[in-house]
């Protein structure tokens, strides 16, 4: 924590003096842990140029990138090196304890860490870059020209988008199942799944991460996300930050930087594996095949189910089909329910992202209230007798979404497609005969 305090005092944005200040500070933790230590300096393409001014930098046109490069020697220092990376500029108006003083921080600490068990294998290379909030710069200046980067074997990233919460391994390499597998076998309390692998990959973010793993590189991504309205927040100073969460980054990223600096092989490329932890307490991983052959398994049992209970006459063709329906009606009301919600919460004037950020933990609970509600509702609601009323929610949703925004494909979609199944669903009315009213 003493370095995460002393560099994230106040914003250190490029080209600021206190990016150099606290760049000469790290410069200086890093001679003290023996490593040989350089910068790299390289100008700023010109969107980053126009970013920084946007933000008020009055020397936005002359500002320069400056990377801190540390390296740890290694026995062998022909082996493929491994790379710890963590950005040490924050954007404007953040001190940026958490993002990214925390992946700094740590990144120093297991290199003190590593030394303290003897000398690595290969060397270990601290690249505390610049500008990564400005467009990943400072990676791809490294990246591109830099002699160190052809020396590259793994590449371990570490950022925050938050301020707490425990840390996720959210990205890795292509073909990583020999990857996943030396994390299961070396992180203690692990934090990790392939579907947040996935989801991550089909979003726009990127991280200092996204540069290597575009040329190939393997390696981990680590960061925490909790605590989210600490994001580029001026409130995210030291004391603000979680402890627990920079610990448990600094844990898992020792786990695997251990298990890699002192191999005399890295791990190599093979099949993709689908994982995840149980409860933090170990990682289950096994081929993406195995996945299919599991699903297969189950659809074979439903199968063998449904015929069974059609034979005894328990069910037939056209309640399965009702059921599916009414189903995929539910699904579809929630989904309409939560876009109408998001909606209602002011998400169609263009807000701050940040602002929304912050709002979370308000917009959770508004969430859970409107479910709440429908759900109560769900349940004193009877079956009307016409059909076509089945679509009335939605109708009243869709002129509800309509009021509160414009009419875009997603909230028509959902609209009409709960419309749909909610008058094909056979619904709960009661049989005709059964029961009775006055
Ligand atoms: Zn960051």
């Amino acid at each position: 924590m003493t370095d995460v305090r002393e560099i994230s005092k106040r914003p250190r944005p490029t080209g600021s003096p206190e990016n150099a200040l606290s760049r000469s500070y790290l410069a200086e933790k890093m001679r003290q842990l023996g490593m040989e230590v350089s910068e790299q300096a390289a100008p700023l393409p010109p969107e980053s140029v126009e970013r920084l001014s946007k933000w008020g930098a009055s020397n936005a046109a002359t500002a320069q990138l400056v990377n801190l490069i540390g390296v740890l020697p290694g026995r062998d220092r022909a082996r493929p090196a491994l790379l710890m990376m963590a950005h040490h500029d924050s954007v404007w108006e953040s001190p940026g304890a958490p993002d990214d003083a925390a992946g700094v921080a740590a990144s120093l600490e297991v290199v003190r860490a590593l030394k303290a068990r003897g000398t690595p294998e290969r060397d270990v290379v601290v690249l505390l870059t610049d500008a990564e909030e400005i467009g990943l710069d400072g990676a791809e200046a490294f990246f591109q020209s830099h002699p160190l980067a052809r020396r590259t074997g793994a590449v371990i990233n570490m950022e925050a988008r938050g301020g707490g919460g425990r840390t996720a391994m959210f990205e890795t390499g292509r073909g990583n199942a020999r990857w996943i597998d030396l994390y299961r076998r070396s992180v203690g309390r692990p934090s990790s799944n392939s579907l947040a692998v996935l989801i991550y990959e089909l979003m726009p973010n990127n991280t200092d991460f996204t540069i290597p793993k575009k040329l190939g590189l393997p390696g981990f991504n680590f960061a925490f996300i909790g605590k989210a309205e600490l994001y580029h927040s001026p409130a995210a100073t030291a004391e603000a930050l979680d402890q627990g969460s920079l610990q448990d980054m600094g844990d898992q990223a020792l786990g695997v930087a251990a298990a890699l600096a002192f191999a005399s092989e890295l791990p190599g490329s093979a099949d993709n594996a689908v994982f995840g932890d149980v409860l933090g307490l170990f990682v289950v991983a096994y081929p993406a095949a195995m996945g299919w052959a599991i699903l297969l398994a189950a659809a074979g049992l439903l199968g063998l189910a449904f015929a069974r209970a059609r034979r005894s006459g328990a069910v037939s063709f056209a309640e399965l089909g009702g059921g599916v329906v009414t189903a995929l009606a539910l699904l579809a009301h929630s989904a309409l329910i939560l876009n109408v919600a998001n909606r209602i919460s002011g998400s169609a004037g263009g807000p701050n992202y940040y602002d929304r950020l912050a709002a979370l933990p308000r917009l959770e609970s508004q969430a859970l209230l409107i479910c709440l509600a429908c759900l109560l509702l769900a349940c004193i609601v009877v079956r009307p007798a016409a059909r076509l009323l089945a679509a009335a929610p939605a109708a009243a949703l869709l002129m509800l979404g309509l009021i509160l925004g414009s009419a875009n494909p997603l909230l028509l979609g959902l609209a009409l497609a709960s419309a749909v199944t909610a008058i094909l669903s056979p619904g709960t009315a009661p049989a005709p005969g059964a029961g009775g009213s006055a």
